[in-house]
Order: structure tokens, then sequence, then C-alpha cells
């Protein structure tokens, strides 16, 4: 199993973690995991200062060991570390049609979003790094939110590709995506998935102050109606709190809806403040402590990426000698 995060924010937010991180934490019981920063990644858009570029690798992998990613199960590296990634992404271009590539969503959002300033080949071309970031580890499941779904389409038929020109060698990856929250809703704009381009106002940040967080939920767009109930068409904004509460407590959305019957939006915000603050906690204390002193946190990941290129690297020879590269002396 592979999944990466970027480090583009000092924070990862309640989608990152409900849609992703909290299925890195419970799969690497029964899989093989690596879990990666994806560094690489980040720099698709601009990312102005190398100073909190290096900063956020950091706070991103202290979240993930705080969340509960176990380095004695599985391995937690930066992905500029194992080069490897690099390497491989070059050869799957080369197999990537311009029009297939062209036909990506996410390129597409990120490429005329307000703000952006000048759109590089780099985030053109990153689900075909993505598909190397997978392929590399002959991963089988890939856990994500339901937004990589046609990133993981792409990988699938560039390793089908592959296979057939050049003989089996990487295995076909299927999207782990969660039935419940893969698509947390921003707080202020239920109609866009949660993210940290989006205003601040809309987006619970992992490190959010306790207090930041409760005004966050309590300032959140709600519907026209008063009834705590489920209705993803009529009531984005009310569906999407109870999805969040279910999914940090627990309890089924059916369960929730009977807890607030007769009761109105302001008892669902404030009950899921306390929900979420409380969940949040222990991850915040633990971050705090594994940044207070990085050397634990650079020794993990250390190990992360040579555990890593023990698998990449004979990868990527195999790859080097089925396409045809004359082997170094
Ligand atoms: P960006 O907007 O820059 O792409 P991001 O918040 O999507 O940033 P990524 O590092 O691209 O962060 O994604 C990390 C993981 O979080 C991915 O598996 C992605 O599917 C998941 N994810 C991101 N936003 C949401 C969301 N709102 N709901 C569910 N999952 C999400
Ligand atoms: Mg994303």
């Amino acid at each position: 199993m592979l999944s990466g995060i970027q480090p583009t924010a000092d924070s990862f937010h309640l989608g990152n973690y409900l849609g992703a991180l909290k299925q890195w934490v419970a799969l690497q019981d029964d899989h093989d995991a690596f879990y990666c920063v994806v560094d690489l990644h980040a720099i698709t858009l601009e990312q102005p200062d190398p100073a909190v570029l290096r900063q956020r690798t950091l706070v991103s992998a202290a979240q993930l060991l705080a969340l509960g990613v176990d380095p004695s199960r599985s391995a937690l590296f930066v992905q500029s570390h194992v080069p490897e990634h690099a390497q491989l992404a070059w050869v799957l271009q080369c197999l990537t049609g311009f029009g297939e590539a062209s036909r990506m969503t996410q390129f597409k959002d990120k490429s005329t979003r307000e703000g952006t300033s000048g759109t590089s080949v780099g985030l053109f071309t990153y689900p075909v790094l993505q598909a190397a970031d997978i392929l590399l580890y002959q991963a089988q499941r890939v856990p994500v939110g339901e937004d990589q779904r046609q990133h993981l389409e792409l990988t699938r038929d560039l390793a089908t590709r592959f296979n057939s020109r050049y003989g089996d060698t990487f295995t076909l990856p299927e999207a782990y995506i969660p039935p419940g929250a893969a698509k947390v809703l921003d707080l202020q704009s239920p109609d866009k998935k949660m993210s940290k381009s989006l205003p601040p106002a809309g987006c619970v940040n992992l490190l959010d102050d306790p207090k930041v967080t409760a005004k966050k939920i309590r300032s959140a767009v709600t519907d026209t109606g008063r009834e705590v109930v489920a209705d993803p068409v009529g009531k984005p904004g009310v569906t999407n709190l109870l999805t969040i509460h279910a999914a940090l407590s627990g309890q089924s959305v059916a369960q929730l809806e009977e807890h607030f019957a007769g009761r109105g939006y302001g008892d669902l915000k404030k009950e899921l403040a306390e929900v979420v603050t409380d969940a949040l906690a222990p991850v915040q204390a633990r971050t705090a402590e594994l940044l207070a002193d990085t050397a634990e946190l650079e020794r993990v990941l250390a190990a992360g990426a040579s555990r890593a290129r023990e698998v990449a690297a004979p990868t990527l020879a195999t790859v080097y000698d089925r396409v045809g590269f004359l082997p170094a002396a």
C-alpha cells in the first residue's frame, strides 16, 4: 500500500484526515505500508519560501506520526529522499499521451484557480509523478479521497500500457476510498471540497486553536429548514456536519439524526465543535512534542527512506532494463 500527502500548508485539514489519513492509520495493521510527504508534488505550484517548505515537510511528518502512523510497521519518508520517484516519472511521462494528461480535471481546476501565477509543466505532469509514486512500490491499495479517483485510473492505464509493451512489471493498484467521508465539504461553500486553497473560514485545520475551530464550526453555512437530517442535495451543509460528526464519533448518521431529533442546527454545531476539538487535542499535543526536538523525526524519516529505497530501487532497475537503457558500468 502507498499513499502521499503534500507539505503545502502549516497544517493538514479535516478533509485530508477523514478522506485519507484515517485510513492510513487503520490499514497499516494488515498492509505493508509506504507513506510519503510529497515535496516534489508541492513545487508544482509556486512555493515562495524554501525555508517554509522545509518546515512544512517536518510539520507534515510530525502530524502523521501524531495521528498514529507507526514507523515500526510503516515506512514514513520524504519523497525527495527517494530519487527513484522522479526517475520513474520520466519514463512514465514518455508513455503518457498529451491528450490523456490534458483530461485530468484536477489540472484544469488548479491551473485556472484564482491566484495561480502561471501554470507549470510540472503541474501538468503531476498525475504521472503520482503514478510513479504508486507503481514503484507495486502498491495494491492506495487510500485517498474521492478527488483522486481519476488519477488512480490514469495510474492503472499507465501500468497496463507498460506491462503490455515491456512485459509484466507493475501491479495494478486500486483506489481505497472510504465510504463515509470521501469528500469533506468546505464549511463556507458546501458545494466544494474542503481545501486549503479556499478562504480559511471554511477549512478546519488539525492544528487550529480549539477556539478557532469552534468558531469555524459555529459559522458554518447551513441550509434552510430546521431539522437536523442528512440530505446531500437539499441540505449539503448540514449533511456535511453530520458526516464529520459520524466519522469522528463512530456513530452512524442515522443514529445522529435520532440523537438530534427535535433539536436545531445550533445544537449540532455545539456538539460537533466538542467532538472535533476533543479528537484533535492529543494530535496537537503530540505534534508539538515531536517538533520541539526534531532528532527523532529525522531518524524516522531517514529509516523510512532507506526502507522505501529497498523496494523502489529494484523496481526502477527492472524498468530501466526493460526499456533498453544500457547498464552503467
Ligand atoms: P490541494 O488542494 O493542494 O491538492 P489537498 O488538501 O487536496 O491539497 P493533497 O496533499 O493533495 O491535499 O491530498 C491529500 C489527501 O487528502 C488526498 O488523498 C486527497 O484525496 C485527500 N483530500 C483532500 N481534500 C479532501 C476533502 N475535502 N475530502 C476528502 N479527502 C480529501
Ligand atoms: Mg489535492
